[in-house]
This record gives C-alpha cells, structure tokens and sequence, in this order.
C-alpha cells in the first residue's frame, strides 16, 4: 500500500486529466528523443511568475530534460485580479495556474510548505517566517525527490531581486546545493530518498532593462539562446514561453509572444569539485545518456534505435521495439540499484514510454465517472472506454481499481478502431477522507502549510481521488498499466467537452451566507445558512452554534433534502452582547467554496463551516454608497455590514454620470487598473463631488494607471508599502474628520489587522491634500502617503491605500470604524 502511495505519486504529473490527450506525430517525434535524455534540471524561485518560462520551454523541449520548477509558495498573498478569492483560495488558483503553464512548457511543478504570506522587504525577516530550517528541508527533499544535475535560481543571493522571498528562494537554493548529498543532513527523509549531490547551481541573470551582451558584468556569464526555433513544433521557446505565462491570468500577467534571439545570462554561483568547469554550457561535462548508469546502456541503445527508425506515416510499427524497451525497463527497475528509492529515472521513463506507446496506437482511455462527486461509503458508476487505433494486436486484459476487488476480467482484443466499454462501480471506502487540498488539511503556521506526511511534501496537488487502472496485454508477454483518473466529462454549449475531477465529498456541507457579521449596535441579525447535500435525498438537521455571551435561536432547523445537489436555507436569528465581543458562528457541518474559471481546472475547497461576529459600536452617515467594483473584492459586504445600502454602478451608469442619491460612492481596488470607462468619465465623478458628493478611491498599482492620478490635484501612485501589520500608525491630525467623525479613532482600531498595512501609497502629492495618518516598516522611513483627504467644493476627495478590501472580510473591528469614518467624511 506504502509503496503504491510512493509510485502514485512518482507518476502523478503524467496522471493529469489534462495530459492525456494522445501525443500527436511532432510531439512523438521529440518524445521518442526524451527517452534517451537522463539529465534534468531544476529551476528555483519564491512565487507563481517567477519563473522563466522561455528557459523551461527549452530544457523541456530543445534539451529534452526532465525539467521542474520549485515554486517555494503557492503565491497566498498576492492579489488576485479574476476574482475575489484571497489567501488559501487564491493559492489554489495559482497552484492550477502554474500547472496549466506547465501543460504548455513541458516542466513539472514542485512546491515547499513556505506560505506566501504578503510582501516582505527582506529575506531575514521571510526566512525567520518561514522557519528557515522547515524550508531548508523542502528544498533539500525537492533535490534529492528530483536527482537535478543542474539547478537555477531567478534571484541572485544579494538582494537584487527585491522582494524578501525571492532573496530567500536563492539563499536556501544555494543552502540546500551543499547539503543535499550528505546523509547526515535531514536523515528522516533517507527513508523515502537517497542524498543526491547536483553538479552546478546557477543564478539567472535577470535585469529591467535589456543586458548589453558587453557589459562586463556579464563577460564571465554562460549564455544561452532561449528564441530558439523548435521546427518540430513550429514554435520558438520564447513564443510557448508567453502562452505558459499567460496562464498566470490572476496575476494579469497575458504576455506578448517573442521572436528571434533572446540570450539569457547565467552566473555560476557553485560547484561540485573536481571535474572541468563549465566552459560554454550549464550542463558541459554531464552526461545526459543511459550510459551514466551502470546498467543502463542496454535500454538506451533500444530507445535510440525506436527514435531513429520512428516512421510518423505508420507510427506502429514503433510499437515492437517500444515494448521491448518497456520489459527492459521492468527489469532493471527490479534491481535493488534501481528501485524507485534510488532512481527516478525508471518510474519517469516508463511513463513516458507508456504515453509514446499510447501515443503510437492512437490508443486512448476515457474514464468517465458518473458524477463529480461521491460520498465517502458510497458507490460511483465508471465507464472506462478504450480505444486502439492501430493495427497492433493489444488484448484489454482488465479493468480495476482499488477500491473495486477484484478486477473487471475483460480479456478482448481490441481490434482497430473499435472501442471497447467496461462499467465498473467503484465503492468508496466510508473512511476515505474528504478531496481538502493536503496543505489545507491542518490549519497553518504563520509562515509555512501543515503537511504530516513526507511523501507529500512538495506534491502540486492532491493525487486523484479515484485511479482506475486498465491492463493490455498482446500475445508476446508484454503487459501494460496504465493509471488513468476517473473524471467527470460534460459537454457546455459554448465550450464543448468539459471535465474535472471526482472529489470524495462529506454527505451535507453548509455554508454561512456571509464571511462576517457585523453588529455596529446592539440589535440582531438574520445569520442563514445554506445546506447542500451530496448523499441525495433524505432529512437532516441545520446547526449554528455562537460564542459565549451571545444568542442564537432556533437552536436548530431540520431540513429536507429532495436529491442530490438539493440546497436548502435555514435562518437564524443571532443577537449580540451589549458590550464588544468577537468569536467565531460555526454551522453544523463542514462549508464547500467552488472555485470555478475557464483556464484551470474546477476546485472544491472546504472550509471549516464558520464566520466571524463582531460586535463593535460603529456609527456612521448617509445611506447609500454607489460601488465600482475594480479587479474584484468583498468591500461593498462589509459597507453592507455596517448598515450602507450599496449598489453596483455600471459601466452605462459611468458614462451617464447619474449620482444623484447617492451619500458616498467608493472606487473597488485597482478600479483605475481596470475599468476602462473612469479615464473618461472620473471628471463627471468629480463634478459630483464638487457638489457635495463623497468620492472614496482605494489602492491601485503604479503599473497600468488609466489616469495619472485620480483625484481633484495631481498626486503619484508609487510601489512604496508598509508590509509588517502590526506597524504603528501615528495620527498627523489628532483633530482631523477622518479620526473623530462619526466614531472616535484610537490606537486600538488598528490592532488585529492582517497581512500588511497598505499597498502602493502615494508621493508628490498636491499640497491641496491633507495627510491624516501615517506608518511605515521597521527602519524606514515614515509614510504619511497612505491616505489622502481634499476638499474641492461642496465636497471630499479621499485616496486611500490601506488595507480595506483585506481586513474587513476578515473581520477586522477598527477597521470597520475607520472605513466608516472615510465613506462618511465631508
Ligand atoms: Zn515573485
């Protein structure tokens, strides 16, 4: 069971849903060739888009490397511009984001438990988050789980690169380099791997500006062309590069395609010694064929001999020799030298070699399960469809899975062209845990995810729930196991075929309608509840249960179930303390958050069924706030919270420049990243506010302005920050509106705050504004440009780049009274 765990892992990539399309004869052509190829290189940076996609496209494709990238987190903290999942949830997107781009370059993905905690100004303070030997260990595992021969870091060790976890991704790189050939160095991981020294580690050399191929910086630096044309593939790596980075579309990061000679630059930062050293190549003195392995000769002269004589016009007759290659690498897997603790190269190769098999055959298995989801304990209909598109007598010997004992017998040989079919019903076993992301299995450290297990450590994303394994045969003693997902396959009229994957899901999840409630005044509130069952029809009963000191009634509500899928609404009446008091409402079950977009693939996260209550007095003006929504946030709820009727203003409502009625109207965040119509029509907006309207705008970035500055007088957005939460804030105008109308502002408002202070805050502003408060990081300097406060005729003008869009939905109380303060300011 241990080691079925170990290969299922091992050959998780491969088992992508996504990935199974059969090769076409191009794709053949270089995969025959990657058989060959023994060498791998491994490239090391801190977030989702660090990473350089053009190199990765060329080891893959052009060196045919095994080729990976080591993403220590899974960008938690950044923003998010297609939506409004922040933290875990936008770790999750970003995780599929980056296997969607791998799916384009060819790489494997690799992660650490380091949590992406927000922006961080140095690699000390990332590394003490963190737990610099917590993290050392994840990427000393990634080496020894991924045996490179070369590694690349993007950042340099010095602190070019910035951000304090890109800084950190180097230092623990170069770390991790020394120490991950010595046994004596992690030693609880020698149970699953062995030590495993690299050859070089290198620094990619990057810079913002173009690098002169003279500078002298550079004379010492290897160089290599990443605009190289694959003719195979009709594309050069720097054109798959744009299209692998283009998936990163929670970031906006769509990328142009490049054309024609792009020279990358690469440093030596360190090497084993003995040997030559790199002259004109990353990889100059390594062997990259069969023959570096004792043993190993025999199948690579086989598998150069099926890449030589590979006919694309009749690709079966490769099939042969391939399978050949396939019993050879079965047996030398069976040696004690090369048992997957050892080598990876056995469990790589004898995947890919299934996937040029298939490939050669035309032979493709569809493993459709009747639903996307099942219930723990419950049974779940497959049809398994195998098809041979070759003249190559392949017998369909069984169909199984190992929750269905014992094998469907099939015993068919499937005949050219005409598909076989194979129901199986695969039952659940009742302890199978729900499909939660394993990272976000346990709640998390500050710094770094929970994983118990070893073996996952590092593994992208969950191995499929439900495997089905399908055996073929021919009449020469060749056997074939191919490990296929069950998945969920419907067609979208506009789409087309869709599929996603099966989760094992709880009978009943419930979610709390919303993430926070606010109680600005003694009064209660409606609190409803939305129950949705999995296991079909049947009765059941809705729970919330409140904090000490508060009051929830009814104490429960039963609720029935008409089938499958079937939500249902329960309202409870919950009433606070008089006094402030915070604490978490938690329903009965755990809650679901389905994370739907068109460029990855469907996720279901669960979450812990809870929301937060805050009781906190809050006053506040006016009654209606006009919204428009930016790149997507949760701000307009919490103005809802504190009692605002918010209503979403369009693009039509924009351009006809009608405000009347409204108290207040906000910008979202990056609203002048976004929203194209402001650069138009803000002047309106401001001939509102010099009749007496309130315009609040919140942060956006420096880069892509659709004004220079949105406000009545000039002001710059800059990328200045303060990124520690708990940094002080002084009050520049004790007396000043924004402080004292209509809640009295004191130090306390902002405590509890998380992630950071703000973002992007503003320099040369106009002497018109006023400066209200003020903070910065340790040993900085102080930044009053955080908010900015004018009068222009009747009206207010506020800039404002605090945290809102972050510490309201998370509940924060002084948050609440200080955006209270801001919206009803005059
Ligand atoms: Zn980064």
């Amino acid at each position: 069971m241990k080691r079925t765990l170990a290969v299922l892992l091992l050959l998780f990539l491969a088992l992508n849903a996504a990935a199974q399309r059969p090769l076409d004869s191009a794709q053949l052509q270089l995969a025959l060739q990657k058989l060959t190829v023994v060498g791998s290189a491994l490239y090391i940076a801190a977030h989702p888009d660090d990473e350089n996609t053009a190199l990765l496209a060329y080891w893959s494709n052009d060196r045919l490397y095994r080729t990976g990238y080591l993403a220590l987190t899974r960008g938690d903290g950044g923003q998010n511009l297609i939506g409004d999942e922040k933290g875990e949830l936008l770790g999750v997107i970003r995780t599929q984001e980056l296997l969607a781009a791998r799916r384009i370059d060819g790489a494997e993905q690799m992660f650490s438990r380091a949590l992406d905690f927000g922006f961080s100004k140095g690699p000390d303070e990332t590394l003490a988050i963190w737990g610099h030997d917590r993290i050392l260990a994840d990427v000393v595992w990634a080496i020894r789980r991924f045996q490179p021969d070369v590694i690349v870091t993007r950042f340099p060790t010095t602190g070019e690169g910035g951000h304090g976890h890109h800084t950190a991704s180097a230092i623990l790189a170069v770390e991790a380099f020394k120490l991950a050939g010595d046994p004596t160095k992690f030693p609880e991981q020698l149970k699953y791997v062995t030590p495993w020294q690299p050859k070089r580690i290198f620094w990619n050399r990057f810079s913002f500006q173009p690098i002169d191929p003279n500078d002298p910086k550079v004379a010492h630096s290897l160089r290599l062309d990443l605009g190289a044309f694959n003719p195979l593939l009709g594309r050069a790596y720097t054109e798959m590069a744009a299209e692998s980075r283009s998936q990163h579309k929670s970031q906006g990061f769509g990328s142009a395609e490049r054309r024609g000679t792009t020279i990358n630059y690469f440093d030596l930062l360190d090497e084993v010694g003995g040997g030559e050293p790199a002259a004109s190549d990353l990889f100059d003195g390594i062997d990259v064929s069969w023959s570096r392995y004792a043993g190993g000769d025999e199948v690579g002269k086989l598998l150069q001999q099926a890449s030589a004589t590979f006919d694309p016009k009749a690709p079966e007759k490769s099939i042969p020799l391939l399978l050949d290659a396939m019993s050879m690498l079965d047996r030398l897997g069976a040696r004690p030298e090369w048992s997957p603790k050892v080598h990876p190269w056995i469990e790589v190769k004898r995947n890919e070699l299934l996937r040029v098999i298939a490939g050669c055959a035309g032979l493709a298995i569809d493993v459709s399960a009747a639903d996307s989801s099942v219930v723990a304990g419950h049974d779940l209909k497959v049809s398994v469809n195998v098809i041979n598109r070759s003249g190559y007598p392949f017998i369909l010997q069984t169909v199984g899975s190992r929750y269905a004992a014992p094998s469907i017998a099939v015993g068919k040989t499937l005949k050219n062209n005409a598909p076989l079919k194979t129901d199986i019903t695969i039952k659940v076993p009742a302890d199978t845990p729900v499909s939660q992301p394993y990272w976000l299995r346990k709640p998390p450290l500050k710094g770094s995810f929970v994983v118990d297990e070893q073996e996952l450590i590092g593994v992208p994303e969950n191995p499929p729930a439900l495997p089905i394994i399908v055996t073929l045969t021919d009449d020469k003693m060749h056997t074939l196991f191919y490990t296929v997902p069950a998945i969920y396959r419907w067609t979208d009229p506009v789409r087309g075929e869709q599929t996603r994957n099966v989760d094992v899901v709880p009978d009943v999840v419930t979610n709390v309608a919303g993430k926070v409630y606010l109680f600005p005044d003694a009064k209660p509130k409606q609190v409803v509840l939305r129950a949705k069952s999995f296991s079909g029809a049947g009765d059941s009963i809705v729970k919330l249960t409140v904090p000490e000191g508060w009051s929830v009634a009814p104490e429960s509500v039963p609720v029935s179930f008409k089938e499958k899928g079937d939500e249902v609404r329960a309202t409870f009446t919950v009433t606070p303390p008089k006094n402030e008091s915070e604490g978490l409402a938690k329903a009965s079950s755990l809650s679901l958050t389905d994370i739907e977009y068109p460029h990855i693939p469907a996720q279901r996260v669960f979450g812990d069924g809870t929301a937060k209550l805050v009781r906190i007095d809050v006053k506040k003006r006016g009654t209606r706030i006009g919204y428009i929504m930016g790149s997507g946030d949760e701000v307009p709820d919490g103005l809802r919270q504190i009692g605002y009727e918010v209503n979403m203003l369009t693009d039509d409502d924009l351009e006809r420049g009608n405000f009347a009625g409204y108290d207040a109207i906000v910008a979202g965040v990056r609203a002048y990243n976004t929203r194209k119509r402001l650069k138009l029509d803000t002047p309106k907006l401001l001939e509102w506010v010099k009749n007496g309207g309130t315009f609040v705008v919140q942060y956006n970035t420096n880069g892509g302005l659709l004004l220079d500055s949105p406000g009545p007088y000039p002001f710059k957005v800059s990328n200045e920050r303060v990124t520690v939460e708990e940094a002080p804030v002084t009050f520049l105008k004790p007396g000043h509106p924004l402080l004292n109308e209509p809640n009295k502002i004191t130090p306390r408002d902002f405590e509890g705050w998380v992630q950071e202070r703000g973002l992007y805050f503003t320099t040369d502003w106009d002497p018109k504004y006023e400066t209200v408060i003020s903070s910065h990081d340790p040993n900085e300097s102080d930044k009053p440009g955080g908010e900015l406060y004018a009068r222009y005729g009747k009206g207010v003008f506020v800039y404002t780049s605090y945290d809102w869009f972050r510490e309201l939905p998370a509940g924060v109380p002084g948050a609440y009274r200080l955006f209270a303060n801001i919206v009803s300011a005059k």
